[in-house]
Order: structure tokens, then C-alpha cells, then sequence
């Protein structure tokens, strides 16, 4: 649910091509003024099928460090906007992209506070969709009705944010939530799955490790056992906030890498090889990204351009079809809509193009209206020479 941050391109000009069926002015185009359009996609076929969709970016929440929380008037300000993905657009989604299998209804903000999550998760099912919410719900607003339909029309994987074993601890991070509701919540779960003998939703309880809350590391272990919860540990990334007393030791309790070795004394080989600082980086930032991005092998692919491969692999869609690209976005965006234009159309248009040729080919200048232009991953990999490879079309 902690992700940063669109103009509809107009087709006239491609339909105008297409209808001429001008194959000598498309290879011009190709080869000289629009190198990327190397990137377009041809077929359905070279759709993923996977998305993103984000189901309610609005949150009942205030969580201490929730950048988006803090930046909610700013975004209104500078256009962006808060909703929730209403039913008919889900429904018209699927009907019209049958080949999408998985949708991971996230990014910023609470899916239980959809009021047309039901049919959503219902309809989902009826078309063997798997949905998940592996970014992360807060779990405190939800009906019997809804947390039954979670198991009866199995609904993949939950990931639910829980800091702390007590609610005293829990309620410091994340204000204005109820811990034991939380609890009660996981456990009729359970009881529905014991009713209708299905292991799903499987649950997965997030712990975000904190200076607050680091003595109730081993309590929440046994208490995520007893709920039958799969137990993630995670890394704070805002370190200015409740910075852990003891990393040490709760990086020995939890495994997460929390603090760097300590240099050796005239070892001339004490610098950090480029392998080995990006299998550190991969190792934090998959504790924050649980799943795999994209069903590539995940040795494949260096954990910070997964975001940018969402852009080929699991695209993330704002609740009102508005084409964010990756999870990096919460409103920026490329300047389509997948509800109106469609999956293929979208991934086609110019913005995407162009961010795919930027983030391949640094010799490229970064387009000035171009969300990944503004992206600080683009400036790293630029920086660093890690260039982006996306499929060709
Ligand atoms: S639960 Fe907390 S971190 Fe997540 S969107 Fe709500 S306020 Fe932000
Ligand atoms: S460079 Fe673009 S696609 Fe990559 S993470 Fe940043 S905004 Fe997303």
C-alpha cells in the first residue's frame, strides 16, 4: 500500500494509418521519427496475464509513516484522485480481457472499503480469476458477508499489516486501527475456511519492524502460528521514524537484513563487490515485494527494474482504468485509460512506448511529459548502466 506515483494519446493518427493500410509509411515511422515503435505489441497474445488493479485508494488509517496519507491534499491538487474500482468497470475489464488470469487488487489504500467488493470478488471467481491482496489491507473494516466470501469464492492470498502482538504496540504505527478487531477478523476467516474445508485465502501476517514494537518480534511468531498465518518480517524503510534499539538482535530473530557487517581492519577486499550490494538490495526490497512480478524466474531479474517490468508483465491500473504503469505511480500516469481504450491499446500507447525506449536505451533523452522521466530508479539504472529489456513487439 506505500507506492509513488497519465494524457489520452490520440489514436487518430494511427487509426488514420491503419485505415489506409500504409505499410511503407508505418516502416518509415518505425525506422526514423518513432524508434519506439519498436515496443508495440501486436497481438492480445503478447498481453500479460496479470494486472494490478487498484480496488480503493482511499484508507480509514493514518498510519504514522504513510507518505500517501501525508500527500493526499497535494495529490488532489495536482489532479490526481480517490475512489474506488466500481463493479461494472470490473466486470466490462473482464468480459473484454478474457485472458487475464490473476489480478492483485492493490496499491494505496484499503480494498475492504470498496462497497462493490462482493460482486467483485464473486464475479472474479465465477470467470476463474485468482485475486490477491498481497500488497497489504489493514483489515479493520470489513463485514462477516465480505470475510465469508474471501473463502467461499476463494480468494487467493491476503496479506495483512500487523505491527506489533498488543494493541497498544499495534495502535502506535497504525493509527486509528483496532488490533484485537484485527484479530477477530483473521480468526472468522478461519472459521470460514474450516466450514468449507478450503485453505484459502492464505494468510500472511506483515510485520514492519520498528523500535516499538521489536520486543513483540517472537509474539507475534506464535500468535501468526496459532492463526495458522504464513509470518513476514520487513524491513522500515523510513528510517527516521522508530528506528529499531536493537537491530542486531532482531536481525538474528527475523532473518531480515537490518545492519551491515562491520569492515575489517586492513582487508583491502572490504568493498562491497556490484554482486554483492545488489543481492542486498534484492534481499530488502523482495521482503517489501513479496510476490514474484511477472513469471519470469526470479534469479532473472534484478528486484528494482521488477517495478519496471510491471510495465510488460502485471501492469497497475488505478481504479478508474487510468494506466499507472507500475505500483511506483499512485497517480501519475501515462496518459491512458485501460477501461476506455483497453489493455492492448494502452500498452500501446505513446507514453508507454517512449518509457520503454527511455529505460532501454539511455542514449535516448528522457521525454519531458514522460512519468518514468521523473522516476528516481530511472535516474539509478541510468547512472549505473542497467538498461530495461523489454520484448520487442
Ligand atoms: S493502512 Fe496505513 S499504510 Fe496502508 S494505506 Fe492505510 S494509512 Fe496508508
Ligand atoms: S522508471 Fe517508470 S516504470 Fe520504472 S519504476 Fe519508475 S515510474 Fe515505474
Amino acid at each position: 500500500m506505500n507506492r509513488r506515483d497519465f494524457i489520452k494519446t490520440s489514436l487518430c493518427l494511427g487509426a488514420a494509418a491503419a485505415t489506409c493500410g500504409c505499410i511503407y509509411g508505418s516502416k518509415l515511422v518505425y525506422n526514423s521519427e518513432h524508434p519506439e515503435n519498436k515496443f508495440r505489441l501486436k497481438h492480445k497474445s503478447d498481453l500479460p496475464k496479470k494486472v494490478r488493479l487498484e480496488a480503493c485508494n482511499k484508507c480509514q488509517l493514518n498510519c504514522a509513516a504513510c507518505w500517501i496519507r501525508a500527500e493526499e491534499q497535494r495529490i488532489i491538487d495536482e489532479g490526481g484522485g480517490f475512489g474506488y474500482l466500481k463493479f461494472e468497470d470490473f466486470k466490462n475489464f473482464v468480459d473484454k480481457h478474457d485472458f487475464i488470469k490473476e489480478i492483485e487488487l492493490s496499491n494505496n489504500g484499503e480494498i475492504f472499503l470498496n462497497p462493490e467488493l462482493d460482486d467483485i470478488i464473486k464475479y472474479a471467481y465465477e470467470k476463474n480469476i485468482q485475486l490477491s491482496a498481497q500488497n497489504g489491507v489493514n483489515l479493520n473494516t470489513v463485514s462477516d458477508e465480505t470475510l465469508e466470501n474471501l473463502v467461499k469464492y476463494k480468494f487467493n492470498a491476503i496479506m495483512v499489516s500487523l505491527d506489533g502482538a498488543t494493541p497498544e504496540t499495534y495502535s502506535i504505527y497504525r493509527r486509528g486501527g483496532d488490533f484485537n478487531t484485527v484479530i477477530s477478523h483473521i480468526k472468522t476467516i478461519n472459521k470460514f475456511k474450516e466450514k468449507y474445508n478450503s485453505p484459502y485465502p492464505h494468510l500472511v501476517w506483515q510485520f514492519i519492524l520498528f523500535g516499538h514494537n521489536e520486543h513483540e518480534i517472537d509474539k507475534a511468531r506464535e500468535m501468526a502460528k496459532e492463526l495458522n498465518m504464513e509470518m513476514v518480517y520487513c524491513k522500515n524503510y523510513v528510517t527516521d521514524y522508530s528506528p529499531l534499539k536493537n537491530p542486531k538482535l532482531a536481525q538474528e530473530k527475523t532473518g531480515v537484513h537490518l545492519i551491515d557487517e562491520p569492515e575489517e581492519e586492513n582487508n583491502e577486499n572490504t568493498e562491497i563487490t556490484p554482486e554483492e550490494e545488489k543481492k542486498e538490495t534484492k534481499e530488502e526490497l523482495a521482503a517489501e515485494i513479496p510476490e514474484n512480478t511477472d513469471g519470469r524466474a526470479e534469479q532473472d531479474i534484478e528486484t528494482n527494474e521488477r517495478f519496471c517490468y510491471q510495465l510488460e508483465y502485471e501492469p497497475q491500473i488505478n481504479f478508474n482504468g487510468d494506466l499507472l504503469g507500475c505500483c511506483i505511480l499512485s497517480y501519475k500516469n501515462f496518459g491512458t485509460n485501460v477501461f476506455k481504450e483497453g489493455l492492448l491499446g494502452a500498452l500501446n500507447s505513446k507514453k508507454v512506448l517512449q518509457a520503454k525506449l527511455m529505460l532501454s536505451d539511455f542514449t535516448t533523452e528522457p521525454y519531458e511529459d514522460n512519468p518514468c522521466s521523473t522516476c528516481g530508479l530511472y535516474t539509478g539504472f541510468k547512472e549505473q548502466n542497467r538498461p530495461i529489456k523489454f520484448k520487442l513487439g
